[in-house]
């Protein structure tokens, strides 16, 4: 297997990757997340295109051994809507908070098998997705979803705009994020919302794990985003963050763990070969610690979640104009060029 693809940065365009480590799949083949020397964005690189893509996510997922919660509790949880907004909250989920925003004709951008539009169809949204896998594409559609086989480019622009489009752990996956979301922004209806949850590549889980945190999930995350690189993706596009906060869910810290602690071998394998980092009481303990980290760590929870608005008109004649930390935490001061999404609003 070879991956092959090297493409500037998404956010500034600028072709500078300074490496930040290195990553060697299975095959043997040794890919990089770099940083842009000009902006600061994490990606990979190189990165596999499309086709190369295929194979490598029919044989890859972490999948972590270990018993799961006895089945009576677990459906107890999953069928009762109280209870589980009340475990999400607890585990550091952010579905129901995404829950309780959705409205209106929902588009999820990379549905997978629907699990997501099942819920928001069954507060009385309409749903609405697009997704690349032909299988989970004919498992949505048995759901009775509307499910488009394909990316977001595969949608006719004349649709009826949607009221929330949400990018649910999808954004990183994809070729360019700044001209998913300008496509997005313009499936938009006025006063609609997009909806970003992804990894946090400046959390605290990141910096604890190094190379084996499961939010790089490399070769398949194609940008690792931060508080500031998200918010600068958004304002590039045209649009602008209505509401950011970063969260830690339970079960990515035992994913985490169970590579970490494969990598270090001895005893430490021995558990994670047992699955002792997936048990219920595992991940139930942990939770009073994560939920004190993000309290005391703000900003630097595992996973990013954005609300997101059409944005006001840019200022600096078309240009976005904002500020980001680079991997030192040194403020760089960007300027991206930035009018079709303006135009085109301007125009509706
Ligand atoms: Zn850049």
């Amino acid at each position: 297997m070879t991956i092959t693809e090297k493409k500037p940065c998404d956010l500034c365009g600028s072709d500078l990757p300074t490496p930040r480590f290195s990553h060697a799949l299975e095959s043997g083949t040794v890919i990089q997340v770099v940083s842009c020397g000009a902006c600061g964005l994490l990606y990979t690189h190189p990165r596999p295109t499309r086709d190369e893509l295929v194979p490598l996510y029919q044989k890859t997922y972490v999948d972590i051994p270990g018993k799961s919660a006895p089945s009576t509790v677990r459906s107890m949880v999953v069928r009762n809507r109280v209870l589980r907004s009340i475990w999400h909250r607890i585990a550091g989920q952010c579905m129901s908070r995404f829950l309780s925003r959705a409205r209106g004709r929902v588009l999820d951008v990379g549905c997978g098998t629907g699990d997501l539009l099942v819920e928001v169809v069954a507060r009385g949204c309409s749903g609405f997705g697009v997704e690349l896998n032909p299988q989970s594409v004919a498992k949505c559609r048995g759901r009775g979803l509307h499910v488009t086989c394909g990316g977001l480019e595969d949608i006719d622009e004349s649709i009826e705009p949607f009221d929330t489009i949400v990018f649910w752990h999808s954004l990183e996956h994809l070729p360019s994020p700044r001209s998913s979301l300008q496509r997005a922004a313009r499936l938009l209806a006025p006063n609609g919302r997009i909806f970003v949850y992804a990894p946090n590549a400046h959390s605290y889980t990141a910096a604890l794990f190094g190379p084996s945190w499961v939010g790089w999930h490399l070769p398949f995350h194609f940008t690792h985003f931060t508080l500031a690189t998200l918010r600068a993706m958004v304002g590039a596009s045209g649009l602008q963050v209505a509401q950011m906060r970063t969260v830690t869910a339970e079960f990515l810290i035992g994913n985490s763990l169970h590579v970490w602690a494969q990598a270090r071998g001895g005893a430490m394998q021995r558990l994670a070969l047992r699955g002792a980092f997936g048990t219920p009481l595992f991940r139930a303990a942990i939770i009073p610690a994560i939920r004190m980290l993000d309290a005391f760590m703000p900003g630097r929870g595992e996973n990013l979640f954005a609300e997101i608005t059409v944005g006001a008109a840019d200022r600096d004649g078309g240009a976005s104009h904002f500020s980001l930390l680079d991997s030192h935490g040194m403020i760089i001061d960007t300027r991206i060029p930035c009018h079709s999404h303006s135009q085109r609003h301007a125009s509706r």
